[in-house]
């Protein structure tokens, strides 16, 4: 009986999340900060409170001008990192369902995309969702034992940098950057499962021994960092849950994957220097950016070419975009006055992801790189 029961509740689930779509886009506002410019005390963007509109609108005013957006949901500066996970559990329950799923952290430098991925991990206050995502994965994983499920986790975490893989769970050598002579070439089998050549898998059993490789891998972040004069809002930053399942009873199987993406900044190029190595970053990223947008259009317009081939990350993520996998963009922002021709470009790339899944007709959805603001011209 307690089987049927959670066949049930499982159904019932997978049918909620299939009748929401594949794509969702939630929008996050994080609160104005002390070092926030001069007028920060001005609202440039604000919540409307109708009925309808609650939780999942948000105006920004630009030179007297408003402009409306309508998410999934809309997160204030109030809500807390336990509230915006409340509203991704269910996702991470669909990877232990044996779903692939994937959460991208969206805006430009400064919006509060690290914050609400990985937060501080250590406060249980402030950890982000990446380690709240863990602990349930865990403490789910003990109650369904009690049903014959055994699970298997591995995780693994890597950066992508001008289109490069570096490996976060190997450490980093200084005296070879250039990857310590590894490939790390990316491969997907006939099962849908993706191998990346010399990259470090972690079995894991716990969600401490987790965190350990979670501080180990912000090490080697900033050790690469500093020594390699990089800006860390300059690459992407993928951690990857694998999870395998089996019934012993039922002999059922799973193979879930979470992938958790705080990507680079969006913001533009004049923003970020247009020289050197800057110019070369900003290359990539829009390179990488711009390929995930049109892999998502691609996708929603059930195009027969689907352009994943197009930058590092898309193909490393491939098997975990479309078909029936799970994909969520949160968009973050910045209320900062300053920051707010950044933010409507945000805005209106997101809506436009949002507007993928809610069926507005194709030609108001279209988005080709060349007319997006993530093509530099
Ligand atoms: P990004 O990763 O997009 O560059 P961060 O996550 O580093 O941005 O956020 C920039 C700053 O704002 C950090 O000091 C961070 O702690 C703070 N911050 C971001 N979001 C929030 C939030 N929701 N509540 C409180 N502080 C936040
Ligand atoms: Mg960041």
């Amino acid at each position: 009986k307690v089987v049927e029961g959670e066949k049930l509740r499982k159904k019932l689930h997978n049918t909620i999340l299939e009748l929401k779509g594949n794509i969702r886009v939630f929008c996050r506002v994080r609160p104005l900060l002390s070092e926030d410019g001069v007028g920060a005390e001005a609202n440039v963007i604000s919540f409307p409170t109708s009925m309808e509109a609650q939780g999942r609108s948000i105006d920004l005013a630009q030179n007297g001008q408003k402009h409306s957006f309508t998410f999934d949901k809309v997160f204030t500066p109030e809500a807390s990192q336990e509230d915006v996970f409340v509203e991704i559990s269910q996702l991470v329950q669909s990877a232990l369902d044996g779903y692939k799923v994937c959460i991208f952290a969206y805006g430009q430098t400064g919006s509060g995309k690290t914050h609400t991925m990985m937060g501080n991990p250590e406060s249980s206050e402030n950890k982000g969702l990446i380690p709240r995502t863990l602990e349930q994965v865990f403490e789910t994983r003990q109650s369904l034992q009690a049903q014959g499920w055994k699970y298997e986790m591995q995780v693994s975490m890597l950066e992508i940098y001008n289109e490069t893989i570096r490996d976060l769970l190997s450490g980093f050598d200084a005296s070879r950057p250039e990857n310590g002579g590894k490939q790390y070439t990316i491969k997907h089998d006939a099962n849908g499962h993706t191998h990346v050549s010399d990259l470090t898998v972690v079995d894991v059993q716990s969600s401490s021994k987790v965190s350990s490789l979670l501080r180990r891998a912000a090490q080697t972040r900033s050790v690469g960092k500093t020594q390699m004069n990089e800006n860390s809002s300059r690459s992407h930053f993928v951690f990857t849950l694998r999870i395998s399942g089996v019934n012993e009873s039922t002999e059922q199987q799973v193979q879930g994957v979470l992938n958790l993406i705080d990507l680079a900044g969006s913001e533009r190029l004049s923003k970020s220097g247009s020289t050197g190595d800057r110019l070369k970053e900003t290359q990539a990223i829009n390179k990488s950016l711009s390929s995930l947008s049109d892999v998502i259009f691609a996708l929603a317009k059930k195009e027969e070419h689907v352009p994943f081939r197009n930058s590092k990350l898309t193909y490393l993520l491939q098997p975990c975009l479309g078909g029936d996998s799970k994909t969520l963009m949160f968009v973050n922002v910045s209320p900062d006055p300053s920051s707010t021709g950044e933010s409507l470009c945000s805005l209106r790339f997101a809506a436009r992801v949002n507007a993928c899944e809610i069926g507005i007709p194709r030609r108001q959805t279209s988005m080709r790189s060349s007319d997006s603001r993530l093509s530099i011209g």
